[in-house]
């Protein structure tokens, strides 16, 4: 390693885009690492929409539908910093996955599609981000093209999220008429369509455009000055603790297709991103990044990333310390020990063996079983373990059987092993002891029945029984089986406590109302 570790550590950025399918992710984390260096032109990354696949898409599954089932992580260098994004699936049929990839950064960006404005799917990725207290930049993506007004989206953007927000620059104009951006934090208009140094224009202390301009002449200009004007005087301030703490979100709006705003957010987001973050362990203890020791949780597990190998990967977010090849950890959980001979590293271009990496970084190991979701790994002589990554309340459910009654026992083992890895979420009904599993998107259902059937020789039948609220009950004994009813099933989850399954929401209010004394709540 060329710097000293902890210079390294302090360069880390660590993020994850978020956003409804269709807002841009994809197109932004190509320019980004466009800018980067990382490829050489934007547009290799993706292969949705090209018939080239990603290097994040190596399961079959991904090919044969064309989406990243998965979240792979991208890694480029930028003016002094190394930047880890963790790439969450661009459908919306969205995994847990994609949830717990946001344990492991230290900040989010939220791209929103400017005519759309905020998504359902914005909304659920939100409200994880919001809950773990990160600091979330927002792009408004897309002004190249007509869409609701500026202010109109800090709104919405205010109301539907609750967070408070700070227009960084402010649209001049939209769609065809889109002149460029008035940028507020660095004082100067970043022109749109103009190439070089000279798309960027002084402001004089009044705020006005300090050198004569056609652009002066036109109504937007006058429009977007308006704006700024009311924003400065109505609007947030900005604050760099508040943006730290997830209270305020930075706002900047451009247009990732045409690439434009995109390297000064870049710039501005590095700026303020945090660099890695300390997390709590089990006792409540913080771990610093700086650390000496080795330390790092699992977030994700994948299985036959290459199907040749049949090789599962246990990614690890590293939050203290720095990892070198051929190390040895522990994975207190089960008091084992392991010699970390084989690790991989995941870039753009292909996937590499890494050899050192520090905390911020997400390493790869391969897995042949030790490992499970949430498992804690430590270097050295450590013996403690992180608080336990959340658990997500599914509102996805199917029944499902083996469809040969001969191969029950290679069925029960491969659910154990998916569910031990955190792909789906396990149910038994009362008494009959049916199985039901629960996800929170349709594709860990498909991806369960692909695998099981690739890699535990099982067919499966699986009935949908629909989408359920699922709630958890704090006074489980209170509970009787006389409670439920066609509309509010009463299961078991994997660890025994009891379940019960809404229809819908008006079935959980009519349940609400009939016990009041039974306390029910949901997981995040
Ligand atoms: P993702 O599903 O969020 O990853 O979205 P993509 O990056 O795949 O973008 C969805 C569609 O929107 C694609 O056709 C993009 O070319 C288009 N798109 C992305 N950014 C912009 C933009 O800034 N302006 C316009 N006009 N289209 C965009």
């Amino acid at each position: 390693m060329l710097k000293p570790i902890k210079e390294e550590i302090a360069s880390r950025r660590t993020f994850a885009i978020i956003s409804h399918p269709d807002a841009g992710k994809t197109t932004m984390t190509e320019k980004l690492l466009y800018f980067g260096g990382a490829i050489r032109d934007a547009g290799t990354v993706k292969g949705k929409k090209t018939g080239k696949y990603a290097t994040s898409d190596w399961m079959e599954i991904e090919k044969q539908r064309g989406i990243s089932v998965t979240s792979s992580v991208l890694q480029f260098d930028y003016d002094g910093k190394r930047v880890n994004i963790l790439d969450t699936p661009g459908h919306e049929d969205f995994s847990e996955d994609t949830y717990r990839t946001l344990m492991a950064v230290d900040a989010a960006v939220m791209m929103v599609d400017s005519a759309k404005g905020i998504e359902p799917q914005t909304i659920k990725l939100f409200k994880v981000c919001r809950m773990r207290g990160i600091p979330i930049f927002t792009f408004m993506n897309k002004m190249d093209r007509q869409g609701k007004e500026p202010l109109e989206l800090m709104e919405e953007l205010e109301e539907v999220l609750e967070i408070e927000s700070y227009a960084m620059n402010y649209p001049i104009g939209m769609g065809k008429e889109f002149i460029g951006v008035y940028d507020r934090f660095n004082n100067r208009i970043e022109q749109a369509r103009v190439e070089g140094d000279s798309h960027f224009l002084p402001l004089n202390e009044e705020g006005e455009l300090a050198v004569e301009h056609p652009m002066t002449e036109t109504s937007y200009y006058q429009q977007a000055l308006e704006d700024v004007l009311l924003l400065n005087e109505a609007g947030n301030e900005f604050d760099v603790e508040r943006v730290a703490n997830g209270e305020l979100t930075p706002v900047f709006f451009g247009s990732a297709l045409t690439n434009f705003g995109v390297q000064t957010f870049l710039e501005t987001f590095l700026q303020f991103a945090p660099s890695p973050q300390p997390r709590k362990t089990k006792d409540e203890q913080l771990v610093d990044p700086n650390s000496e020791e080795f330390s790092g949780f699992i977030f994700k597990i994948q299985a036959n990333m290459n199907p040749a190998h049949r090789d599962r990967i246990a990614f690890v977010r590293i939050v203290s310390g720095g990892f070198e090849r051929g190390m040895s950890v522990t994975v207190p959980r089960i008091s084992k020990t392991i010699k970390l001979s084989q690790t991989t590293q995941f870039l753009a271009d292909d996937r590499e063996t890494v050899n050192e990496a520090v905390a911020g970084d997400i390493i790869g190991l391969y897995d042949t079983g030790n490992y499970q979701i949430g498992d804690t790994v430590v270097g050295g002589k450590s013996n403690f373990q992180f608080e336990a990554l959340p658990q997500f309340t599914p509102e996805l459910f199917v029944r499902v059987t083996a469809k040969n009654v001969m191969k029950s026992k290679h069925f029960h083992k491969g659910i154990l092993q998916l569910v031990q890895e955190g792909a789906i979420q396990y149910y038994k009904t009362l008494h009959t002891e049916e199985v039901l599993l629960g996800a929170v998107g349709q594709l860990q259902f498909e991806v369960f029945e692909h695998r099981m059937k690739n890699e535990y020789n099982v067919e499966v039948h699986m009935e949908h029984i629909g989408s359920k609220v699922a709630r958890w009950i704090e006074n489980e004994s209170d509970v009787k089986e006389s409670m439920t009813g066609q509309r509010s099933m009463l299961v078991k989850d994997r660890y025994d406590n009891l379940v019960f399954l809404f229809e819908n929401d008006f079935a959980l209010r009519w349940f609400g109302d009939k016990y009041p004394d039974i306390r029910l709540y949901s997981l995040l």
